[in-house]
């Protein structure tokens, strides 16, 4: 069977060039070549002896999932739709802005934890991606989007945060984390890269052990109850259990402080009474808070609270002390917002031959 050598981190395409019988540091230089220079023809690898070249060509692959779309929003969000066979899609979502750009990648067709407000959810739970799917969404943003002006990559933060929950396909998101930390490859600080989790517990205590980067957590309830409802997992792992596991992680986290994510939805989870007991939940954990106004999707109960409302609800947290943002909506025109990512490929095709004010088809490059 052919290797598909994006599936690999340092340690992994190592043991594989060792099986080979080739030096660790053969396996260095491809690499830095797939990684860095973003190639996937083994024969422009021209610092690789040409027998090596042969082999791998017999034997291995490099190969990103294929670009179905690629769209501009009015704000110069920017979606990726990628084809993972079997009918599946997953989105990628690029977030400019002044001083970084921000990828948003999916690590799941689908997600099996069905929170009540998320249109991946709603979808049902297709399958892992693999680590090549996953990392080959910054292979193929970078391919896209090229370089800035003074040389950098156009991608200087990655976020867990698109389709999927990271911690549920754990071994494949963790090697395409090393590969985004890695000099050889994306070389990202840890405080560059962000799992946003909803709360698997145990596994957030082996990201903490296996790779640790910045953490997110969508906890969107003060109360069990509440949160029982809105996020299902909370069943098996209430708050008491993630406001631990919160702690434990900051012991050797790359930043002193955890991002609580908090969907705005109107009349359910945003009363000042909301917000006075988030305070006490988080007394003991040092955090921000980014509230997201919810984004609506076709057949959602939900409705986004009023703009007054989340400014009232930043306003308690904030006088606590605690630094609050509320994150701005970016790309709706496009579907590229948070929860929006469904990654129906077929609608999309269907969709793509006629214009739709407000998206610019944008061709892969
Ligand atoms: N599964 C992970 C990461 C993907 S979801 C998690 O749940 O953290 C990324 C973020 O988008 C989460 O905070 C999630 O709660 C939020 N989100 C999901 N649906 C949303 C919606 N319809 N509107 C706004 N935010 C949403
Ligand atoms: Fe899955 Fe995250 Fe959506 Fe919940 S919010 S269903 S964990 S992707």
């Amino acid at each position: 069977m052919t290797v598909n050598l994006l599936d690999f981190d340092a340690a992994g395409l190592s043991a594989y060039f060792a099986e080979l019988g080739e030096k660790p540091f053969r396996a260095r230089q491809v690499l830095r070549w797939m990684h860095r220079s973003g190639q996937s023809d083994f024969d422009a690898m021209t610092d690789i002896a040409r027998s090596l070249r042969e082999k791998l060509k017999a034997e291995a692959e490099i190969v990103p999932p294929a670009v179905v779309s690629d769209k501009l929003s009015d704000d110069c969000t920017r979606k990726f739709l990628f084809d993972v066979g079997g009918g599946n899609a997953v989105e990628t979502v690029f977030i400019p802005e002044d001083d970084r750009g921000t990828l948003c990648v999916s690590t799941q067709a689908g997600c099996a934890l069905d929170c009540a407000f998320c249109s991946t959810g709603k979808q049902g739970f297709n399958r892992n991606l693999t680590a090549a799917e996953i990392i080959g969404q910054l292979w193929q943003a970078n391919r896209a989007l090229g370089a800035r002006p003074d040389g950098e990559r156009a991608v200087s933060n990655v976020v867990l945060m698109g389709m999927g929950e990271p911690l549920a396909n754990f071994d494949n998101s963790v090697t395409a984390l090393r590969l985004m930390l890695d000099d050889n490859a994306y070389g990202l600080s840890r405080r560059r890269v962000t799992v946003s989790t909803s709360g698997l517990v145990p596994v957030m205590d082996r990201l903490r052990d296996a790779c640790p980067v910045a953490l997110a957590v969508s906890l969107h309830a003060p109360d069990d109850g509440l949160r029982d409802e809105l996020v299902p997992i909370n069943r098996k792992y209430p708050l008491r259990e993630l406001m631990a596991a919160c702690q434990r992680y900051l012991e050797k986290a790359p930043r002193d402080f955890v991002t609580f994510e908090y969907v705005m939805l109107d009349g359910v989870n945003d009363s000042d009474e909301h917000a006075r007991r988030l305070l006490r939940l988080t007394r003991d954990v040092p955090c921000k808070f980014n509230l997201i106004p919810f984004n609506p999707f076709p057949g959602s109960p939900f409705r986004r609270s009023p703009s007054p409302r989340i400014r009232r609800f930043a306003e308690i947290l904030m006088n606590a002390g605690i630094v609050t943002t509320t994150r701005k909506t970016r790309g709706e025109d496009i579907d590229a917002a948070c929860g929006q990512l469904a990654g129906q490929v077929r609608d999309k095709t269907r969709r793509s031959g006629r214009p739709v004010i407000g998206i610019h088809e944008v061709r892969s490059q």
